[in-house]
This record gives C-alpha cells, structure tokens and sequence, in this order.
C-alpha cells in the first residue's frame, strides 16, 4: 500500500525508492555469494528476468554489435537445459531471436532429477562437431514440475573447461540455499553461476509480481541494455545523479517500488524466519510423499527432493490412459470440492496431482488433511 502510494518511479535517477531497490539487490547478492561489481534488478518475475540475463550472455559471448547487427553473425549458437527446465527459458530465447530450436534438451536422468552430464558433455561435442557455437547452460534448481535439481558444482566445472555461460534457475529452488540440511547442499554451486534468475514472490512468500536477476558481468548486463534519449541524461548531482539506473539494466523504463515489497518482508520477519518456513515447506513435503506410499491406491510420480510432491491414484485394475482420466477428474473434483487444491502435471507422459508447497502457512495437520481428502474423492471416484 506504501509503494502504491508513494509511486515511484524506479527507472532511474536519485531518489529514495532507488536506494532501496540497491539494498534489497546488494543483500541477495550476498545470500548467493556473488562478488562485488555483480548487477541485478527486480522484475516481474523469472520469465523476464531469464530475458535479462540470456541478453547479458549473448552479449559476453557475441560482443556488443549483436545489439547493432541483430542476430546477423550468430545462427548457430546454441544453449543446454534439463529437460525438465520451465518454458521460460525456451521462451526467453525464442524471444531473444534464436528460436526455440537453439535450446538443446538433456535428459534429467541424473541425481536429484538433474541433468545426465555425460549426455551433456555428448551433445556439446556433436554440436561442435556440427559448427554449432555453443554459448549457454541453463541450470536449474528446483524444476517446476518435480522439484528436480542440477548439479550446479559440476556444471560450473564443466561451463569454467568450456568458456560457456553458466545460467541458473532458481525461480523458487535458490531458496533451498537458506534451509536447513540436506535441502541447503541442493544449491551448492549457486555461487559459481554467472547469473541467477528468481523470485520473492514464490518462496519469499512476497506478494506478486516481484522477482530479480543477478548478475556477475555487470558490465556485458549494462551493455545488453543501457540505451539513454538525450532526455534522460545523468548529471553530477541532483536529481539526474545517481547510478546505477535501473533503465539501463533491462526492458523496463518506468517501473514500480517493487523493492519495498522486499525490504518490509525481510525488515519484518527477518531471514531466520524465513529460512525455517522454508525448511518446513520441504519437510512438508517429504511428509505427503510418505503419506501416498502408505496408500495401496496412490504412486508417487518422482523421488521429493525439496517442496514438489507429485503422486497419482493408480488402481491396479485399471488401465494407464483411464487412469490419467480419473486423475484429471480428481484434480478438478478436489479443486471445485474446496477443501484442498492440486494442480496436474505430466511425468513420462502421465497425468500426476501436483502440490508445490511455497506458503508460510501450511501446516503439517494441512497435509494429513490433503491426502485424507484425495482418498476420499478416490474412493467415491472408484464407486462411480
Ligand atoms: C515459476 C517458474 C518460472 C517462471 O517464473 P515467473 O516468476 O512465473 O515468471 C521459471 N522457472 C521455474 C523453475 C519456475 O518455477
């Protein structure tokens, strides 16, 4: 209510709302461990912070003329992701010109739900066989459908061997780095990437939209975007003083105080605080794994790795494709029910019931009662 109030404009320039926003970013850049000269900015989320930062790669890779020449002396690069990695990222390339077919997909066979690194390692050197021109790895902690999480150590090494940028996903995952163990040791590496992408307003539990990106080079983020109308010209001091302005970090040009979304809720509850309800998101989540193994009727759809369960009810008597049809009718029957609300999603071409445990709120008595409201929707399902 304070930022809309105030309505500010954070695109530049010196001012209060500014220096707030430089707070909030100088302290996630210490929580991932990233070094001083780092940049970020606050977005709307993931999906245009994963722009800005596949900008800021392309640009330490290609040299700045790809901002006057377009993608003229460029066809062929290519970037690696899990194949479990969100749409964000193929959209995000699509967008930047490469198209949706620079985006190699490794299999995520690895541990954690990962990507296989032999089968990564194969690609990139078929590729450079092919005179492809490798330039990316996306990896992601924390994939959207399963939790899933890449090794993001041994990509670091192997991005460091292959002079590639390493790009993270860390939209709610990254999070995983202020729990407790054995969650904490998932984001091992994080330090390491070039840039990070993620959100306040998943595991934060900051209101929407509100979500940042970090980045190492701050000057290949600068030159991916800084562009200022003679309007816009900085001075000494004054109003037009100040840097860095956030205009020349990204796509936006005027923007809101999201900042202060940020700065209250850390002012407010302080990081420990947040850190345990993390942590108790994740053991929530092992908790209704546990629940569904005790039930004949349900199967879990990959191992729980942090705040992701997916499962299914899966009666043995029936076959996989009605199956998927009673999971569908089970989501939508639960969801119109109110009592509790999962979302669907496919695992090996199969429809699961998927809970992704991101609120402060939830308590353990919330998941005994879920899973005690599935068996019961399943039950009446099976009498139908
Ligand atoms: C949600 C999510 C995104 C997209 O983030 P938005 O904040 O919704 O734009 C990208 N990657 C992963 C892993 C996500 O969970």
């Amino acid at each position: 209510m304070t930022a809309s109030a105030m309505n500010s404009n954070c695109g530049g320039r010196d001012h209060g709302a500014i220096h707030v926003e430089r707070a909030v970013i100088d302290w996630t850049r210490r929580i991932f461990g990233f070094p001083e000269g780092t940049s970020g900015l606050l977005t709307s989320g993931t999906s245009q912070s994963t722009i800005i930062a596949l900008a800021a790669a392309r640009i330490h890779a290609l040299g700045r003329d790809v901002r006057a020449n377009g993608l003229r002396d460029a066809p062929d690069h290519v970037a690696y992701a899990s194949s479990g990695a969100h749409s964000a990222n193929q959209k995000a390339l699509e967008l930047l010109g490469h198209g949706a077919q620079a985006v190699r997909r490794i299999p995520a066979t690895g541990t954690n739900g990962g990507m296989d690194l032999a089968k990564l390692r194969a690609q990139l050197a078929s590729d450079r066989a092919a005179g492809k021109r490798p330039f990316c790895v996306i990896g992601t902690i924390g994939s959207v459908d399963t939790g899933a999480c890449d090794d993001l150590d041994a990509l670091a090494d192997l991005c460091a061997q292959e002079g590639l940028w390493l790009h993270v996903d860390g939209a709610f995952g990254c999070w995983a780095r202020i729990a407790d163990h054995p969650w904490r040791d998932l984001a091992r590496g994080i330090e390491r990437a070039d840039s990070l992408a993620f959100d306040f307003h998943k595991w934060m539990y900051v209101q929407y939209d509100c979500g940042a990106v970090l980045i190492r080079h701050g000057d290949a983020h600068r030159a991916a975007f800084a562009m200022r109308p003679d309007y816009l010209e900085g001075q000494e001091d004054g109003l037009g003083g100040g840097d860095p302005w956030y205009c020349d970090y990204g796509i936006e040009l005027s923007r809101g105080f999201r900042a202060l979304r940020v700065w209250s809720c850390l002012r407010a509850y302080g990081l420990d605080r947040l850190a345990r309800k993390i942590s108790d998101n994740c053991r929530q989540a092992a908790r209704m794994a546990a629940l569904v193994e005790t039930a004949d009727e349900l199967e879990l759809g990959a191992p729980v790795v942090l705040n992701v369960c997916c499962f299914r009810y899966a009666p043995k008597d029936v076959d996989a494709g009605r199956q998927d049809m009673l999971n569908r009718q089970l989501a939508t029957r639960l969801q119109l029910g109110g009592e509790v609300v999962f979302s669907t999603t496919k695992l090996g071409g199969r429809t699961f019931l998927r809970a992704a445990i991101v609120n402060h709120r939830t308590r353990d008595q919330d998941i005994d009662r879920a899973i005690a409201a599935v068996r019961e929707a399943c039950g009446a399902l099976g009498r139908q």
